[in-house]
């Protein structure tokens, strides 16, 4: 497996991360993002739905939770250094992998013509033995990998984004997955870490007491045989480079 914070990239990127709730983008690669932001790439952010069913607490609303979770994540990706952020503002739970929203996706995707796209690996129910993955983390990883190929860069699919957005075909380079259970690249985000929880503080109404909350990342999240003292930090992906 290729170990490296340098992806050999030798021009500029612009890169748009395609996920399904205010936070996912600095849970699953905060590190990496803001590592790319630090090296000059371009980042953007798309949010598949706007995240109004992650409260336990009962005064909540679905209205109320999605206006906070907007402003949440404006916060969290100022941090990260990220540039626009589009909400697609679909109900959160419920996503499903239909035409509909790949061709949203599709119109993002050619408006934003980004070089790299990030989602999250559909494939993985199971992260680990304690934790069943969110089946909208699955569905909107499965919606981006139909909006990326073949749909975004074949003029066929939606001609209509031409004929009526003047929306042209547009193809990535390359996609990276987060999230996933089966990774052929590491990031090391020692060195990212810290902007990694900070941004996530801003997440406040999803990370609980943030001492109690930092204490669990830098525990969990510590790369196995590396120490509390001298820690390092990575996150995961498998990168899909295509074909030129
Ligand atoms: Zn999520």
């Amino acid at each position: 497996m290729s170990v490296s914070n340098t992806e050999e990239w030798s021009s500029k990127k612009k890169i748009l991360v395609v996920l399904a709730h205010p936070d996912d983008p600095e849970f699953f690669c905060g590190g990496t993002l803001a590592h790319w932001v630090k090296c000059g790439h371009e980042v953007h952010y798309c949010l598949i739905t706007n995240g109004n069913k992650g409260s336990d607490d009962p005064e909540m609303t679905p209205d109320k939770l999605s206006k906070l979770r907007e402003v949440e994540q404006r916060k969290a990706a100022d941090v990260i250094g990220v540039g626009d952020i589009i909400n697609l503002g679909y109900d959160d739970g419920m996503l499903i992998a239909d035409l509909k929203i790949r061709k949203d996706v599709v119109r993002v995707i050619r408006k934003v013509k980004p070089d790299i796209l990030v989602s999250c690996d559909p494939l993985n129910f199971f992260p680990n033995e304690n934790y069943i993955n969110h089946p909208d983390h699955r569905t909107a990883g499965q919606i981006a990998l139909d909006a990326v190929f073949p749909a975004s860069g074949n003029r066929m699919f939606f001609p209509e984004l031409i004929t009526d957005e003047g929306l042209g075909p547009h193809s990535v380079e390359e996609v990276w997955l987060s999230l996933t259970a089966q990774p052929n690249f590491i990031m090391d985000i020692t060195g990212t870490f810290e902007i990694k929880l900070k941004a996530l503080h801003e997440h406040k109404s999803q990370i609980g007491e943030p001492e109690a909350f930092d204490k669990r990342m830098r525990t969990t999240r510590r790369t196995k045989g590396s120490t509390e003292e001298d820690p390092v930090y990575e996150e995961t992906f498998k990168r899909i480079v295509f074909r030129k």
